[in-house]
């Protein structure tokens, strides 16, 4: 299995079944030959930085209704709420100050942001913040939504695409979402000329190793500047509440994976991945990862931003985020950098 590592290295690519050879034959002593191979892969394109982003989760409102999360229309226990310009505004000077050059700004597919009020924000962030990045990460929209986030200023967008098997996709979402629309979506998004994150959740239900591969596929065919991808974790208010979550195990597998196949990938060690493990997120970047996403709503509507249970630090202050971060990145060798973080390919 090692020669597969190795020549995932060299190449970058695997045949369809060698990827599943490697993924079903996975075992501790490999993981660590694999974390080994991605961690120097990652420290030639990006040194021992880490990348932070400003998550502000700004609405929990949501015209759809994805079978896994937990904003999802249907879960009429969700305390809805939605953040103004302002208290958009002032997340990000709060951010500013602690060293946040990016700015993720992300919501459930909400009608009442219309494409002018998003314009309107992006302008407004982009004027008091000119030295920072804005991420938008706000579902399914038109090609000219799209062009038009763009030229206010957004370069980066992350949509993951969830599962690319059109079969597994339709058993995570109802009949008016498809596979077909959401790649449509990102090859918009990269012709456009953002930086496009696309990425899945982990052990999430019906996902077998066939699924994996062809979103590994995927992957090497969009060639994305981002890949997201963390643990599924179930929701209690949603129809997948009694599956079981992914593991700690196969999602830090695969982040070393990705890192050999896409090596100057930005690739985030997810906040679901802190969730199931409390150290998840450092041995997300000791497999691989060079981006992380702390929190910066306001506290006082963190609780309400639940995707899925048990979700971490949804009662501290951007701060606390910010410096726990710091710490347990120090903790592990690498450094938090104040820096836009772009890729590579856009320095
Ligand atoms: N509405 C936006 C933002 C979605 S939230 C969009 O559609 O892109 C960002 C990601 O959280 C989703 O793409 C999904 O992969 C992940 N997510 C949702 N529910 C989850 C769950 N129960 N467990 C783990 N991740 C989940």
């Amino acid at each position: 299995m090692k020669e597969l590592i190795d020549k995932l290295t060299t190449t970058n690519n695997l045949a369809p079944e060698e990827l599943k050879k490697l993924i079903d034959n996975r075992n501790p002593e490999l993981a660590e030959y694999l974390f080994a191979k991605a961690r120097t892969v990652r420290i030639e394109n990006y040194g021992y930085d880490v990348y932070i982003r400003g998550l502000i989760e700004f609405t929990n409102y949501c015209r759809n209704d994805c079978y896994y999360c937990g904003i999802r229309k249907s879960n009429v226990e969700a305390e809805r709420y939605r953040l103004t310009k302002e208290e958009i505004l002032e997340c990000c000077a709060i951010g500013y100050d602690l060293g946040f050059r990016t700015f993720v700004l992300q919501g459930g597919e909400d009608g009442y942001y219309t494409d002018e009020k998003i314009v309107d924000i992006i302008r407004s962030i982009k004027r008091n913040y000119p030295d920072c990045a804005v991420t938008l990460s706000i579902g399914e929209k038109s090609y000219e939504s799209y062009q038009a986030f763009f030229e206010a200023g957004a370069e980066r967008y992350l949509l993951r695409h969830e599962g690319v098997n059109a079969e597994h996709y339709r058993k995570l979402h109802p009949p008016n979402l498809s596979i077909y629309k959401r790649k449509e979506c990102l090859y918009n998004l990269k012709e456009i000329g953002y930086q496009v994150g696309c990425g899945i959740m982990v052990g999430s239900p019906y996902q077998t190793t066939d699924c994996i591969v062809e979103d590994l596929l995927f992957m090497k065919e969009l060639n994305p500047h981002m890949i997201g991808i963390g643990p599924f974790i179930p929701h209690h208010k949603t129809p997948f509440a009694d599956h079981a979550a992914g593991t700690l195990e196969l999602t830090l597998f695969l982040l070393g994976i990705i890192r050999l196949m896409l090596p100057s990938v930005l690739l985030p060690a997810t906040t679901a991945l802190g969730t199931i493990h409390p150290q998840g997120r450092e041995l997300g970047i000791l497999a691989g990862a060079n981006v992380v996403m702390p929190n910066l709503s306001p506290p006082s509507i963190r609780e309400k931003y639940l995707l899925y249970d048990n979700k971490i630090c949804t009662g501290d202050e951007a701060a606390e985020c910010r410096s726990c971060l710091e710490k347990r990145m120090e903790s592990i060798g690498y450094h938090v950098a104040v820096s836009r973080g772009d890729h590579k390919s856009f320095v």
